[in-house]
């Protein structure tokens, strides 16, 4: 996945990406491990029990200064990036 996508998508959508706690200018995509993506858990079991289940696919931005956490749907925000495909004008 490129990791640049959804920041992409947060600035053409024109989301405000400083930190709602603290103020801070810009929050920063988290990165994930390999093909992981970040998700919020249906359910929360004993950690043995946690595969499989169920989860909404997350963006996470944190804000390096204070940590606070937001996150966007994963899945719209890919299928934005699908129907919007990067030009050469873009920045990232
Ligand atoms: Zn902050």
């Amino acid at each position: 996945m490129d990791l640049c996508g959804p920041l992409r998508y947060i600035i053409a959508k024109g989301i405000d990406p400083k930190c709602t706690t603290c103020g801070h200018e810009r929050m920063a995509l988290s990165d994930t491990v390999g093909d992981t993506v970040w998700a919020v858990s249906a359910r929360h079991p004993p950690f043995e029990q946690r595969k499989n289940e169920p989860s909404i696919p997350v963006a996470v931005l944190m804000c390096g200064k204070c940590f606070t956490i937001r996150q966007h749907g994963l899945l719209a925000i890919l299928e934005w990036l699908l129907n919007n495909p990067e030009s050469g004008n873009d920045s990232h």
